[in-house]
């Protein structure tokens, strides 16, 4: 079991939040064995905002900012490409080149193949 980590889940009044007797009812943070927000950390969407709205600059902060543009270039731009309404043995599918806007045929298997690019590298 874990808690929530969003910094104000125990202000928002619900049910499974309330603990302790009649006369000293508090509200706390949730508990459970997982949760499907903030990388399985965070109870609700709204918590996840919370926890990003507190420290999401300081991990930008922490883990280092983008500073300089990050590029595509020509050999890495290669993305598989799928055509509508085309024939089996026409180019149904394709590489396109992000950068460039060239074309090349690609077959179904290779399509299907993830391991089939033409990217050469970062
Ligand atoms: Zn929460």
């Amino acid at each position: 079991m874990k808690y929530c980590q969003g910094p104000l889940c125990h202000t928002y009044d619900t049910k499974d939040r309330k603990r302790g007797p009649k006369g000293n009812k508090v509200n706390q943070t949730r508990r459970r064995s997982s949760f499907y927000y903030l990388q399985g950390n965070a109870c609700s969407m709204q918590c996840q905002a919370d926890w990003f709205d507190t420290y999401g600059t300081r991990a930008l902060d922490y883990f280092g900012r983008i500073t300089q543009p990050i590029v595509l270039q020509e050999n890495n731009a290669w993305r598989k490409n799928y055509r509508w309404g085309y024939g089996d043995n026409e180019d149904r599918h394709y590489f396109y080149n992000i950068c460039t806007g060239e074309e090349r045929p690609l077959t179904e298997s290779q399509f299907n193949d993830n391991n089939y690019t033409l990217n050469t590298g970062e």
